[in-house]
């Protein structure tokens, strides 16, 4: 049935027999009575012309109806292909086609792990629902392949089963369904249907309309959903779903311009970074770093509510967006929920690894708030979370924006600083305890800056590790060492001294660094026995293949390791037997109250135990006093550096201190007659970095 439109045609056959039986009647009746003949013909012949008319005309009425019909049909369809109309205002046509209550497409999605899309129209109400896609949702959709069509009538009672329970479950009496297909794929199903009220049954007709509009209908719904794809790739993160920086951006934008209740803040932003992504990346490989980031994108989103967006930024930044709060607290509370998520391991092709993250929060407190302001705050809150230690939550303040300037600044100037030759090195005396000489020193970097005076190395190594440069640099400062430990070693003295050269991560992760450090050694002719490297602890507890094989492939180069800040990167001690390294470097701390603080004389005796167990030497830092040396010497430490003995000196002051110990002067350390004269740049250039670039 075609609607209450046109009349079909079996209703013309009805008036049309009707009214041939009623003139039958007449013309009978008329005979029997009058029995004129003449009569009697024309009166046939007026009622032969009179119905034949009539049958032409309903005809005609009915053919140009239904054409009508079925080109409106057409025509509405191929309209929403040009300009998409919403599924559902497309299922509202449908309805109106075939005078139907109840419409609905089923899309199936591209993959069984995804979604299937539910739209339906009930009573000029459209819902749209997803569903997962189960055993019937499989069976319903495919039900409508019957053998030589795409299409099907259903009608209570008097099907399958299966057609029975779809009506039920849709609350229907009847319905004519079709597949939803694009060259030859099937996309989903379309139905048209009508509830308890309605008793006129669906029809062949019916069937075969729905089945001619279908294919109009998929590449409709095709390209609804392809627009929703190419949309959804524009705006999210292929790896993860997650929001992109464009739909972050713009979601931002639009929390700020929101009115929010008197007191209720309109927006946070959590700018959150994985520590230490890179290791993972670098050893485990891609494939495995990727498989992190969807394992952390789903404990991020176990912390926040649904309507929070969560975006990723990029590599190993995400970011949360959080509405219309009631304080900071709030933020600061989904922030440590997630680091407390991140805390078990994650299983990476059966590898199972720890990660932390490091979260700064920005809050739109003030209306001028914009979303460049508010983004590069919580970045910046972020960087003094990775300061404080890692695994930790920062709120943005005015404080660390002064820190910010500060930064950008040094970033600005450091890379003309290193051509420009504005950094070079001190170098500090290492002291045997037993025998009261200076058996080496570590080269400590400074940098003399035009504008900003000296900068030391705790403030630009930072930087210099956060822009790259410090590759450049370390390169820089390892050559510099290793020619002046040459020098001494060539000077009056005739004495060696060993040279102690600090190393970033990113140095030492380097694949060519083993071969950096050979061609050094090799061009200056420094003997490798007289160069340690000292390596931060955290390294080690990352514990990598890695690392180790970094570390083993310098150790054949025939130089030694120290592990520097030895006891505060929570390395496991019991690992440490395993580890191919020469030395540990007690940090100041440690030292600073041994002489009066009876737990800390216990601590400091305990780890300095542990390194002569494993035949490793300790270097105690910071020794100030004589108290502190005395300690040290009880409890059989090896060697010590710190402003007792002598500061950072240049490089004439270390020669200095050299001969005076050659020709059997007492170095008299008590009257630290090794002072280095505070911002004194060396002489000549022994010291810059710029004569070896
Ligand atoms: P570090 O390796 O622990 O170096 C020892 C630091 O302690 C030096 O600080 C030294 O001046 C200071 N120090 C030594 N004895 C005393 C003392 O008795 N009292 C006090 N108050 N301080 C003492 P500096 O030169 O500021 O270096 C700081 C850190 O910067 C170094 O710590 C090292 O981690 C890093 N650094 C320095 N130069 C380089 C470099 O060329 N490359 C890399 N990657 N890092 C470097
Ligand atoms: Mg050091």
């Amino acid at each position: 049935m075609l609607g209450a439109r046109g009349p079909k045609l079996s209703q013309v056959r009805a008036v049309t027999v009707a009214l041939a039986v009623a003139v039958v009647a007449v013309g009978g009746w008329a005979l029997v009575e009058r029995a004129e003949t003449v009569e009697t013909l024309l009166f046939l012949a007026l009622a032969v012309s009179i119905v034949s008319v009539t049958v032409g005309y309903l005809s005609e009425r009915y053919q140009r109806r239904h054409l009508e019909h079925l080109s409106e049909s057409r025509d509405l369809l191929q309209q929403t292909v040009r300009s998409p109309l919403s599924v559902g205002a497309l299922l509202g046509r449908l309805c109106q086609i075939f005078g139907a209550g109840f419409a609905e497409v089923v899309v199936l999605p591209d993959a069984l792990d995804q979604r299937a899309l539910l739209v339906r129209v009930r009573g000029g109400r459209t819902t749209e629902t997803s569903e997962a896609v189960g055993e019937d949702l499989l069976a319903d959709v495919f039900s409508v392949i019957v053998p030589a069509s795409l299409s099907l009538v259903l009608r209570e009672g008097a099907g399958p089963a299966q057609g029975d329970a779809m009506l039920a479950r849709r609350g229907l009496r009847g319905a004519v369904m079709a597949a939803l297909s694009v060259e030859g794929r099937i996309l989903g199903s379309l139905m048209v249907g009508r509830g308890p009220g309605d008793l006129r049954p669906f029809t062949e007709e019916d069937r075969r309309l729905l089945e001619a509009l279908a294919p109009q209908v998929g590449v409709t719904v095709e390209k609804l959903r392809l627009d929703e794809r190419i949309n959804h790739q524009a705006f999210h993160d292929s790896l993860t779903g997650l929001a992109n920086r464009v739909l972050f951006a713009d979601r931002v934008v639009h929390a700020l311009e929101r009115r929010v209740e008197p007191g209720r803040l309109r927006a946070a932003v959590l700018f959150i970074d994985l520590d230490d992504f890179k290791v993972v990346n670098d050893t485990l490989g891609h494939p495995s770093g990727d498989l992190l980031l969807q394992g952390v994108t789903r404990r991020l989103r176990r912390v926040v509510r649904p309507f929070d967006t969560v975006a990723r930024l990029g590599g190993d930044e995400f970011a949360v967006l959080i509405e219309d709060l009631a304080g900071p607290e709030e933020a600061v509370a989904v922030a440590e929920r997630f680091l407390e998520e991140l805390t078990g391991p994650f299983d990476l092709h059966g590898t199972p690894v720890a990660i932390g993250a490091s979260v700064g929060i920005a809050i739109a407190d003030r209306p001028s708030m914009t979303y460049d302001h508010l983004l590069r705050e919580a970045d910046v809150a972020m960087y003094r979370a990775k300061e404080r230690g890692k695994a930790t939550v920062e709120t943005f303040d005015a404080g660390m924006q002064r820190a910010l300037e500060r930064r950008l600044r040094l970033k600005a100037d450091l890379e003309k600083a290193v051509s420009a030759g504005e950094l070079f090195l001190e170098y500090q005396p290492i002291v045997a305890l037993e025998s009261g000489t200076m058996v080496g020193v570590e080269a400590l970097a400074r940098w003399d800056s035009l504008h900003l005076g000296r900068i030391g190395p705790r403030e630009f190594i930072p930087v210099a590790e956060a822009s790259g440069l410090i590759r450049e640099i370390g390169r820089q400062v390892l050559r510099t060492a290793c020619e002046q430990a040459v020098r001494w070693s060539a000077g009056d003295s005739g004495r060696d001294l060993s040279v102690s050269v600090n190393l970033s991560p990113r140095q030492l992760l380097h694949p060519d660094f083993a071969v950096e450090v050979a061609t050094i050694l090799r061009e200056t002719h420094l003997s490798p026995s007289l160069l340690n490297l000292e390596i931060t602890e955290s390294l080690l507890v990352e514990n990598t293949a890695t690392t180790l094989e970094r570390i083993r492939a310098l150790k054949d180069l025939g130089v030694t390791i120290a592990i520097d800040d030895f006891g505060t990167g929570y390395s496991s001690l019991g690992e440490l037997k395993f580890l191919p390294v020469d030395a540990l470097k007690i940090p100041k701390s440690f030292v600073d109250n041994v002489a009066t603080d009876e737990r800390e004389r216990a601590f400091l005796a305990g780890i300095i135990g542990l390194g002569r167990t494993l035949d490793l030497r300790v270097v105690a830092v910071g020794v100030e006093h004589a108290g502190q040396l005395d300690e040290l010497r009880g409890m059989s430490c090896d060697l010590a550096q710190g402003f007792h003995f002598a500061e950072p000196l240049d490089p004439q002051g270390v020669a200095d201190l050299l001969s005076r110990q050659s020709a059997g002067a007492a170095a008299g350390w008590g009257q630290r007659p090794w002072k280095a004269a505070p911002a004194q740049r060396p002489s000549g250039d022994a010291g810059s970095l710029l004569r070896s670039a």
